[in-house]
Formats: C-alpha cells, structure tokens, sequence
C-alpha cells in the first residue's frame, strides 16, 4: 500500500509515563503504516528537560511558531515527590504552562462523543467546546487577611506619579481582601483565538461574564470581544453562517443546560476552569477530552486533556497488564493532522484522519474499549481491551474503514 505524503513536519513532543508508552504504540500501530510521516521530534520527557534545563520544552514552543501545527503528549509537571525521583537540578514548570507563555494561546477543551456513553445531560446531542481565557484573574490575584478594622483602598500610581484611588471597603473588624487584574492585550488574544476557532471548526460562538455586577471589569471583556467582533469577525461569520452571542453568565449556565451543544462557550478564566470539569465529567471521562491551544496567530498545538496516567504506568512496569485509553491521545494526532492536512492542500490526510477518528468511534460503539468505558457504558458485555489491543483493534477497524 502507498503510504500517505505529507509535505511539512509536524512538532511532536513527546512526553511522560503511560502516555508515552501510548505515544509509540500509537505511531507504530496507526500511523508509520499509512503515513510517510513528517515529524520534527522534541522529547519533552522529563529525563530529557532536566538534561537541557528545560531547553527543549521552549525549542519545542519556537518549532510550533515556525511551522504551525504540533501534537503534544502528556507530560508530568514537577513536584517535590518528583525532582526527588527523577533527581532533577530544578522544580521545573508545567511545560503547558511554559509553551502558552511562548504561543499567548486560549485552550479549547471538547469531549468525544460516542453511543453507548452518554452524558448525564440527556439533550446534549453534540459536544460543547469550552475556551478558558488561560491569564489572569483570581490566578494571579494578591491577598489579604485583614486583622482589625481600618481602610482599604485601591492604588493606581501612574507613571508620572499621578494617583487614582478607589475605596475598596472600611472595616469595623477581621476581613480579606482581594486585587485582581487583566490585560486588554490579552484579552483581545483571547477573542481572537476564540473567533478565529470558531471559524474553523464552523460553531457558533458564545460568550459569558457577570457585567451587570462588574461593571468595569467584567465589561471591559464584554466591550473587547465585541468591538474585535465588529470590525473583523462579523462579515466572516455571517459568510461561514455561524453566530456570536454575548450573554449574562447566569443565562449562559441555564442555556448550555437546556442546549443540544454543538458550539462554543468562551470563558473567564475561572469560569472556564469549573465549567469544563462540569463538561467533561457529565460526558463520562476525562480519557475522552480532547485539547488543542490556539494561538491568535493561528498556531495550533493539540494534546490529550488528561495527565500522563501515573497509576497505570507503575502497573506497566511492574509487568501487570494495563487498560489505559488512549482515544485523546489518537485525536490529539488526528487533529494535527487534519490540520496539516488543511494547510498543505493534503486531502488524503484529512481523509486519514477523519476516519482514524471514525475508527475509533466505531470500535467503541462495537463494543469494544478499555476499562474506564466499560465501567460507564450503557452497552451490554462490552470486552474490555488491554492498551495495546484496543489499538491493535481501532487498526483493524480502520483498515476495514480504508
Ligand atoms: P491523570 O494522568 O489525568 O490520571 C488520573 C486518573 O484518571 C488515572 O489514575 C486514571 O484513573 C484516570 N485516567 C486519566 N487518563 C486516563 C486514560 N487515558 N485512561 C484511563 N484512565 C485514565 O492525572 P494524575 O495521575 O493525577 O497525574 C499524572 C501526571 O500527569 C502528573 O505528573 C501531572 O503533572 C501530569 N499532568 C499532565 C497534564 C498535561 O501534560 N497536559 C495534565 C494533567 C496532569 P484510575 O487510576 O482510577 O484508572
Ligand atoms: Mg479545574
């Protein structure tokens, strides 16, 4: 058989523990045998970051911006337990952490559907993407706990020296205090990014803060993304036949509830980081959340939404028998390619990956999966695969597919 062509690399970075055993088999298994594959390789495992100071991680980023599209694995982020294990010089930082400073990207997060796990939202027919402005907010927020009463206030000491000041509250006793803040230039990333995706992937787009009760910060969000909208999404949209909707975030929850999805919900970056465990734990599991960082210069970097499944690696090496799903990891490749695909002109790539996809939709819904599916499906006797031959199955799935 021809294998497929591709004619600009991708940015693989590989990772840590189990997912990196999935890594390979993945490759060997799904794609060496139907792609002539491009790839230009970061190994972002952790071994590999200590030796180069965590070099490789931003080389990786740089690679990303140079070429475009790039499929990430897993990869852990360092603790204490874990500078001791790997013996590590440094407590580096989270690698997602490290390339989203580099690509100033929104993450847009969306589960795979398939029949036999439904989500307990019985109207939800398609899945609802969810984009979490990743900067910011009660994340970078400062603090503090107030002991006995007296003022509080807000400072802003411009540059020349001017002073503005805002009365935060008087206190007659204990109390906390809190001082958050945004930037427009990030949040006009974030638009962008959201706009631009819901282009691609040809969704509606909908929006959500509480700018009745903020009615400076919350709306400075809401006046951003709608000016943005405005002067360079609305004609596009219209075109594409897609719309965006800007709502109180109260009305937004309420929507999603009664919605059958199919679109996305941009948020905040707190109400991005509840709402999507709300998404993906009413669709089952988090094996089968897909992520992708979009960056608002259109570089895309998409990977699996879980961590690297430190439990069943342990038991992989220990030579016990593991089922660890790797359907996120699949669509993480998937949707690299597809958008290689894309932006090459490769049609027989995107076909590839539209039904490698298909492929593993099906071989679930034929009853076949690992053991995280098989303890939520409403499917009778499904069999439960081991890693390797539930991919050995999406293979043959595939090539009957092909
Ligand atoms: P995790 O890897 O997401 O796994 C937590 C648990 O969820 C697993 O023990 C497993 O439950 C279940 N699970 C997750 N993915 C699964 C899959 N594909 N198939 C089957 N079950 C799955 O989180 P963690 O174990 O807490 O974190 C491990 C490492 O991942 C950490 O070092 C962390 O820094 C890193 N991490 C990386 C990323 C990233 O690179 N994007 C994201 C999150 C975490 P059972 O054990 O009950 O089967
Ligand atoms: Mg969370």
């Amino acid at each position: 058989m021809n294998r497929i062509e591709m004619t600009t690399p991708l940015v693989e970075m590989d990772g840590d523990e189990m997912t990196r055993i999935l890594w390979k088999y993945i490759k060997d298994e799904l794609l060496l045998p139907y792609i002539d594959l491009k790839t230009e390789y970061y190994d972002l495992g952790l071994v590999h970051r200590n030796e180069t100071d965590d070099q490789v991680t931003i080389d990786s980023a740089n690679a990303a911006k140079k070429y475009g599209v790039a499929v990430k694995c897993a990869t852990i982020t360092p603790n204490a337990d874990r500078v001791k294990e790997y013996h590590l010089k440094n407590m580096y930082k989270s690698p997602n952490g490290t390339i989203r400073a580099i690509l100033d990207g929104t993450v847009f997060r969306a589960p795979i559907q398939v029949k036999g796990i439904e989500p307990c939202v019985r109207n939800w027919k398609k899945p609802i993407t969810i984009a979490r402005h990743a900067y910011g907010d009660v994340y970078k927020a400062s603090e503090m706990v107030i002991p006995k009463p007296g003022k509080v206030e807000l400072v802003y000491t411009a540059e020349d020296g001017t002073e503005t000041r805002v009365p935060v509250h008087e206190f007659k006793g204990p109390g906390v205090v809190q001082g958050q803040h945004n930037l427009n230039q990030s949040i006009e990333s974030f638009a962008r990014s959201c706009f631009n995706y819901a282009l691609d992937t040809r969704q509606d787009l909908w929006f959500s803060s509480k700018d009745t009760i903020s009615k400076q910060y919350d709306h400075t969000f809401k006046d951003i993304f709608s000016e943005i909208y405005e002067k360079e999404y609305e004609s596009r949209f219209k075109e594409a036949g897609i719309t965006y909707f800007y709502t109180l975030i109260d009305d937004a929850v309420a929507r999603v509830m009664k919605s059958e999805g199919g679109f996305i919900w941009a948020c905040k970056n707190y109400d991005g980081d509840v709402m999507s465990d709300m998404v993906s734990s009413a669709c089952g599991s988090l094996a089968m959340m897909t992520s992708v960082l979009v960056s608002p210069a259109g570089i895309y970097e998409y990977e699996a939404a879980h961590g690297t499944v430190m439990r069943h690696y342990y038991k992989h090496l220990a030579g016990e028998e593991t089922s660890t799903n790797s359907v996120a990891t699949i669509f993480a490749w998937t949707g690299a390619l597809r958008k290689r695909g894309e932006l090459d002109g490769l049609a027989d790539l995107v076909r590839f990956a539209d039904l490698l996809e298909k492929a593993c939709i099906d071989t679930i819904e034929s009853g076949k999966m690992t053991k995280d599916l098989a303890l939520i499906t409403n499917l009778e006797n499904p069999v439960v695969l081991n890693s390797l031959d539930f991919i050995k199955a999406v293979r043959s799935t595939l090539d009957t597919l092909l």
